[in-house]
């Protein structure tokens, strides 16, 4: 059983991994550096990443996170988004836009991302339709001049599931279901662009599948490990080669290949334009509601 005073400890922990996130990233540090150092600071307390830490720079608006090798450095327009497991179970989702331009061009864009996801607060509880959190988000974004980004939503948190049931939509998408018990994150995205992603380059993030026959001793191994370890919370190539060498770049394409795991793809907007995003995650329990982040 999951207890209320669990939920306050991971909320307690990611508020304390968000303050650290804030005054550890200055403009200039490696994207490698910041992340690793975000995923040791929920080790260090008592916790464990729920997906791989993504820093996305400017359009990149989702499933960047630097490979083991990577030399990519935070500047412009960056978006921290991150969340922890607890106990096995217990999920959180957050993230917030940093401007680390030397003119603070992005003011209003992140203002728009975070006024959006302060007027949908108000709506996270049992009975709120889904498209009127949709409508507010598009109309406090759209109000700044911007749009918000069409095809990315919000989403329903459950037990090893990220993305799980209902999602919430960033525009009034016309979706009349009613929020219920449980857990969600909403994630507003401003873009000064067209207002849709698309897939861009695959992102060395993966989530298992399902098990398949592999004749690779070392790829079964490192199947074993994943199922094991994340179940079907997202995980990536830097945490596989930290735990099996280098060796393990070869053994997750035959794991792709089988269909052991699938890769998920970065998500860039469309017109290459600049993109904000602000996310929390609220469990919804009764008549009360819980931010977990914030
Ligand atoms: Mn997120
Ligand atoms: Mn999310």
């Amino acid at each position: 059983m999951t207890e209320i005073t669990d939920y306050k400890k991971a909320r307690q922990i990611t508020i304390e991994v968000k303050q650290f996130v804030r005054q550890l990233i200055k403009p200039g540090m490696k994207l490698l550096e910041i992340a690793e150092k975000i995923e040791a600071k929920m080790i260090e307390l008592g916790a464990k990443p729920a997906f791989p830490v993504n820093l996305g720079i400017n359009e990149i608006a989702a499933h960047y996170t630097p490979a083991f090798n990577d030399d990519k450095i935070a500047q412009g327009l960056l978006k921290v988004d991150f969340g922890i497991r607890f106990k096995e179970n217990i999920i959180t989702d957050t993230a917030f836009t940093l401007d680390l331009t030397k003119e603070k061009k992005f003011t209003k864009l992140i203002e728009a991302s975070e006024k959006a996801l302060e007027n949908a607060d108000r709506l996270m509880k049992r009975g709120t339709k889904l498209n009127e959190i949709g409508k507010t988000i598009q109309e406090t974004i759209t109000s700044y001049g911007f749009s918000p980004i069409r095809n990315l939503c919000g989403h329903q948190i459950k037990d090893h599931n990220l993305h799980a049931g209902l999602t919430i939509p960033n525009y009034d998408n016309g979706n009349e279901k009613t929020l219920d018990e449980g857990t969600y994150a909403v994630e507003p995205f401003a873009t000064t662009g067209t207002g849709i992603v698309q897939d861009a380059r695959p992102s060395g993030i993966f989530k298992f599948e399902s098990r398949k026959g592999v004749r690779d001793p070392i790829a079964r191994r490192i199947m074993d490990f994943i199922e094991q370890e994340y179940q079907t919370l997202p995980f990536c190539e830097r945490w596989i080669i930290k735990k099996f060498g280098e060796r393990a770049i070869f053994s997750l394409k035959q794991l792709e290949q089988a269909g052991v795991i699938s890769q998920f793809h970065t998500l860039v907007e469309k017109s290459s334009a600049p993109v904000s995003q602000a996310e929390n995650t609220y469990m919804i329990h009764g008549n009360s509601v819980m931010v977990l982040s914030d």
